[in-house]
């Protein structure tokens, strides 16, 4: 049993905060890239497929027929079961919607939408091109199509946002009746416009106050109307978490298909190429996709584990992680548990450790704590 994510690098236009692995959407390249991707998958271990996640890029600027035939081949090769979770990424594009009643036909559950914001400025300043009537039609356009479960992504910290604004996106989100957000921090990834943006002008970004005033009001709001803040990023109404990404965090496996898609199989970490080029080429001429692959063991595997638990709400649960990896965590990491715990960012006991609510704001620092120096890699989802 494993995860199945497949990257659909395809966008109608780019925005310039993205680091993703994407290219603007062009017909021939992408029926290229489809016969390619098809190729890779019917060559692929024959794996059960437990959830099944196509991301990107933008899928559904891909022609329908592309994407029905994507799924098809995965359903097909990974003998997915009837009712598995099976979600589709969209992006809330006017026009883009036609396909999604043929999606729920051929197997998607849950769509995933993202927005990123309700507010036309914030929009403008993302170089998103839809508008807020958009957001609600696409919506509306899945719910119809007989989705069982709908998800946005949000922004926070977004240049000129205020925490007025930042409400009014959440009461948006929440008012078209979704059932999961997943609230990301903007990061400004090196090599992009926004990278260039912030060196010209810092201040126009914004501070890590105020960033935690607007992830506070996230999870105020959230948990009032009822969701669980089930990860640093993710609120869910309960039944309703992503099933696909859970099995990231628990560490568990997974097989990526597609250009720069990774995979943890058997121990192994891999990571796709992320040229696109090369990887047509190579499964045109009948090879394997080039990959870069890496085996953790001992520290390095557990700090990594503990890395992914202690995202989630319920973070690391001692004795089946010890029964796991084979450590025992209280004692190995006790200074670093001691550390943590005086500096109010986690609880620890004798059954769990997890993040304190300022812990999750600081994640990246605590996690920092417990992974074996010089083993952190790339590729993780
Ligand atoms: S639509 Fe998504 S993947 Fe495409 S450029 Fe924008 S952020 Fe990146």
């Amino acid at each position: 049993m494993a995860g199945i994510y497949v990257h659909l690098p395809f966008c109608p236009y780019l925005c310039p905060y993205c680091d993703f692995a994407k290219w603007p959407f062009r017909r021939s390249q992408a029926r290229r890239y489809v016969d390619a991707l098809l190729r890779e998958i019917e060559g692929a271990p024959a794996l059960q497929g437990e959830t099944v996640f196509l991301g990107g890029g933008t899928p559904n600027a891909l022609p329908v027929e592309d994407l029905l035939a994507v799924l098809d081949a995965v359903r097909r090769r990974f003998s997915v079961a009837a009712g598995a979770e099976v979600s589709v990424e969209v992006n809330p594009d006017a026009g883009s919607f036609d396909g999604f009643a043929a999606y729920v036909a051929h197997g998607v559950t849950r769509f995933s939408v993202g927005v990123q914001s309700f507010d036309a400025d914030e929009l403008r300043t993302l170089g998103r091109r839809h508008s807020p009537a958009d957001i609600a039609a696409c919506v509306a356009a899945a719910r119809a199509a007989g989705a069982r479960s709908i998800g946005i992504d949000l922004i926070f910290a977004v240049p000129g946002q205020t925490v007025a604004s930042w409400r009014r996106s959440l009461a948006q989100a929440l008012a078209l009746g979704i059932d999961h957000l997943s609230c990301y921090g903007l990061t400004v990834e090196q090599g992009t416009p926004y990278a260039a943006w912030q060196a010209r002008e810092p201040a126009a970004f914004q501070d890590s106050d105020a960033e935690a005033e607007l992830y506070a009001a996230a999870i105020e709001t959230l948990e009032h109307e009822g969701f669980e803040h089930y990860e640093i990023s993710n609120f869910a109404r309960p039944g309703r978490r992503s099933a696909h990404n859970w099995n990231y965090w628990q560490n568990g496996e997974y097989l990526g298909l597609g250009v720069s898609a990774a995979s943890f199989l058997a121990g192994e970490r891999s990571v796709a190429t992320k040229s696109l080029e090369t990887y047509c080429a190579a499964l045109e001429a009948g090879h394997e996709v080039p990959r870069e692959r890496e085996r953790l063991s001992g520290a390095a595997a557990a700090g990594e584990a503990i890395m992914l638990l202690l995202r989630t709400a319920e973070g690391v649960a001692v004795e089946p992680f010890n029964q796991r990896y084979g450590v025992d965590i209280l004692s190995s990491y006790r200074p670093a548990i001691d550390r943590l715990a005086d500096a109010g960012l986690i609880i620890a006991s004798e059954r769990r450790i997890a993040l304190t609510p300022r812990g999750r704001f600081l994640a990246n620092d605590v996690c920092a704590e417990f992974i074996a120096p010089g083993t952190r890699s790339e590729g993780r989802p």
